[in-house]
């Protein structure tokens, strides 16, 4: 047992170490005793703190809060409340406390005083405030993404790290009857009614957008057809995102289907028109350079009707190579491109493309080398790889500046046949190199620099490689040339 001395002086120091801000209250509102922890809160000393009342300190617009509790206290309504409110300290910060207040009664149950315990909550407050302006931030970007989610002209797919279907917008889910007009089940590669851009192959699985995304892919603009008639499918273009956490660990992937049906049938229009053109074309012109031979040979020409007749000759064969060059890419185009394949020898493909090119050459001023075996052997379209070789010289020449060199070299290594053109010209800007296969692309130097061209050549080559089952790469560097790279099964 403490003696009752001892005991009220323990209290007194209880009350002075609180961490939290006590006071006692007269039923005036005035402050009778305060501590240390209330006084450092408010900034104020003791001797201040007791010449005010409650009323003084409070936060004005959370007094009327206040003096109702306590009103209700005082009429013997509650024994005590607790309440959040506002103090005012007097730097003119505002400290939000928490109080909780107990009445103190005498024996007939009047009132007497009130103990009243203040905890400071300002920093968890701030807390709370930044975290609801944060929540309401990603709720109204929630609500604009999902507002942008349902209005695109795209459809969209989020397919979880499972490869189940997660969420899909109106827009797609409006054209998967499409593609799956028995339903779907909701995940990733499921077949259906899918065409690879031939219109005819059946996609396979393991090709199927939603099947290449679930397995972490990532590409853009993978276009193919859609829809069993073909009469009314449709085309799309798709790209795909995977989806990380902040640990980069995957959540999924989301697919953007873009519908590119009219822009595919217009590209399909102009195919056809260019094939059509190019066919109607060639038997007049076959005509015509029959009869420019006979002339050229005669020798009833004057001197300057001979010459003249040449300059015709000339353009009417170059005529000739742009027309095969357009028929050509239309074969590539609808599928109809045939190989003549037999045993054919690179090395002397070789040899004879950098002799017909040698007088173009020396008139650019651009050195033509060749560095070739006796023989290379293999079974392919010979004159098809001799348009691959002449196509790939003739830009390393036309691509160069007087003085530059291109250079030719083949060889056999594995069970492949490698043919490298190289050149020191011009080279190829790095945002075009990914373009220069392209149909009909041509690059800004040359566009700029007036050189010929229509912009088919590498087409051409792209298409040819590919249907020998090989591959062709271009490595540059501008300003300082660029080099071709032939890749070919030997067959
Ligand atoms: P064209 O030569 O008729 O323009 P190509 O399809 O042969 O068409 O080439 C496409 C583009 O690639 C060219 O316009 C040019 O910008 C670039 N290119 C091709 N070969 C070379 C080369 N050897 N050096 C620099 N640029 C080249």
């Amino acid at each position: 047992m403490v003696a009752p001395a001892e005991a009220a002086e323990l209290w007194r120091l209880t009350l002075q170490h609180s961490p939290i801000g006590q006071a006692l209250v007269g039923v005036d509102g005035r402050l009778l005793v305060v501590n240390r922890a209330l006084c450092e809160m408010l900034g104020r000393s003791e001797d201040e703190l007791l010449r005010l009342g409650f009323q003084e300190i409070t936060y004005p617009d959370d007094l009327d809060a206040d003096l109702a509790m306590f009103g209700q206290a005082l009429a013997g309504e509650v024994d005590s409340y607790r309440l959040h409110k506002r103090y005012v300290h007097t730097d003119g910060r505002v400290v939000w406390g928490d109080l909780s207040v107990a009445v103190v009664r005498a024996v007939d149950g009047a009132p007497r005083f009130f103990i009243s315990q203040l905890l400071d909550v300002t920093e968890q407050r701030a807390n709370e405030e930044r975290l609801e302006a944060a929540t309401a931030e990603v709720e109204r970007e929630r609500q604009t993404l999902e507002a942008i989610f349902d209005t695109v002209n795209v459809g969209l797919l989020l397919i979880g790290p499972d490869g189940r279907y997660e969420r899909m917008n109106k827009r797609h889910a409006e054209t998967m009857h499409l593609p799956f007009p028995a339903g779907h089940g909701g995940a990733a590669g499921q077949l259906g009614e899918v065409y690879l851009l031939d219109g005819r192959t059946p996609m396979p699985r393991e090709a199927m957008p939603s099947y290449r995304a679930a397995q972490g892919e990532e590409f853009d603009d993978y276009t193919y057809w859609v829809g069993g008639d073909p009469a009314t499918r449709a085309a799309y273009s798709t790209s795909a995102r995977q989806v990380r956490g902040p640990h980069g660990e995957r959540l999924g992937a989301v697919l953007a289907y873009q519908e590119i049906t009219d822009l595919i049938r217009a590209i399909e229009v102009k195919d056809e028109f260019v094939a059509s053109v190019s066919h109607e074309l060639r038997t007049p012109l076959t005509s015509m350079l029959g009869y420019l031979e006979l002339l050229c040979e005669s020798d009833e020409l004057t001197a300057g009707a001979a010459a003249q007749l040449r300059v015709v000759q000339r353009n009417a064969l170059r005529l000739q190579a742009l027309l095969s060059d357009l028929l050509l890419i239309g074969h590539v185009a609808d599928g109809t491109l045939e190989l003549r394949i037999g045993a054919t020898d690179v090395a002397t493909l070789v040899r004879e493309a950098v002799e017909t090119m040698s007088e173009s050459a020396r008139r650019a001023d651009v050195a033509l080398s060749t560095d070739v075996p006796d023989h290379l052997p293999i079974r392919a379209d010979g004159q098809r790889l001799r348009q691959v070789v002449d196509n790939l010289l003739s830009n390393a020449v036309k691509y160069s500046r007087s003085g530059d060199e291109a250079s030719v070299r083949a060889w056999r290594e594995g069970e492949a046949i490698v043919i490298e053109v190289a050149d020191t010209g011009i080279g190829i800007a790095s945002d075009e190199i990914d373009h220069i296969f392209g149909r009909f692309f041509r690059g800004g130097e040359a566009i700029e620099q007036q050189i010929t061209g229509t912009g088919l050549g590498l087409s051409i080559v792209g298409s040819i490689v590919a249907a020998h089952d090989g591959t062709v790469t271009a490595a540059s560097e501008q300003g300082r040339g660029t080099t071709f790279r032939v890749t070919l099964p030997a067959r």
